[in-house]
């Protein structure tokens, strides 16, 4: 049993996603994006078990497993990668964030759950979220817990101190710097060069004038936008 696999048979989960990307092959200096009905069909022949698949942006695509088993083996499948795909669960699936508001005032007491209350459930970790302060402008922390469970699903509610209290979704704010197109930051506070977010390059930038360059992406160097919402880097920092 695998990593992952161990992890996930503790939670109660309905749907398992891998995500599938293409490396576009070159034929006579022509980049031969994949169709979605070449890719599934290359997909299904490959021996994958999966209930879906759906677009999920150029040469990406999305299938939806019913067992950990079948999402490990989609993983793990030779004839796909001898076919030029590369199939991948991204962390943000595996991680999932939960808020429980309102939750106590902060007395400095270090979170513990009790783990025989929560069966079934995994906890990466458990931290106070950070509110900004009106008066003074400064982060201090809030009454609401953010809680990483290790799972796909979120679980309705869990057990803290005897307690049963509902667990809502957590949404993540992922900073991208728009100035030089990576993570963590935002342009405001970006003292990097300035790059194009089409090509990568740090060439001159005029607003509304579209770079016709080949595609390359910052962050992964994939033949994408650094924006792109598909880039395997980002769906693994979200
Ligand atoms: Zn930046
Ligand atoms: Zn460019
Ligand atoms: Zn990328």
């Amino acid at each position: 049993m695998n990593q992952i696999q161990r992890r996930q048979s503790l939670c109660i989960i309905k749907s398992f996603f891998v995500y599938i990307k293409y490396k576009q092959e070159v034929i006579n200096k022509e980049v031969c994006p994949l169709t979605f009905l070449e890719a599934s069909r290359c997909i299904y022949k490959a021996g994958i078990n999966f209930k879906n698949i759906t677009n999920h942006g150029r040469n990406a695509w999305k299938i939806t497993c019913d067992s950990i088993i079948n999402a490990n083996a989609a993983t793990n499948n030779k004839e796909l990668k001898r076919l030029g795909f590369f199939a991948f669960i991204p962390r943000f699936k595996l991680i999932r964030k939960g808020v429980i508001k309102g939750s106590y005032r902060c007395n400095g007491d270090r979170i513990i759950t009790q783990e025989e209350d929560n069966k079934g459930i995994v906890i990466n970790r458990i931290f106070r979220l950070k509110r900004k302060e009106a008066t003074t402008g400064m982060w201090v922390d809030s009454q609401s817990l953010c809680i990483e469970f290790e799972s796909q699903t979120l679980p309705q509610d869990i057990k803290l101190w005897g307690a049963v209290v509902p667990v809502s979704t957590f949404i993540p704010q992922v900073r991208r710097c728009f100035r030089c197109g990576c993570f963590g930051h935002i342009s405001k506070s970006c003292s990097a060069v300035q790059r194009c977010l089409t090509c990568s390059d740090s060439h001159a930038i005029e607003k509304g004038i579209r770079c016709n360059k080949k595609k390359k992406c910052i962050n992964c160097s994939g033949e994408h936008l650094t924006l792109d919402r598909a880039c395997p880097k980002f769906l693994t920092s979200v």
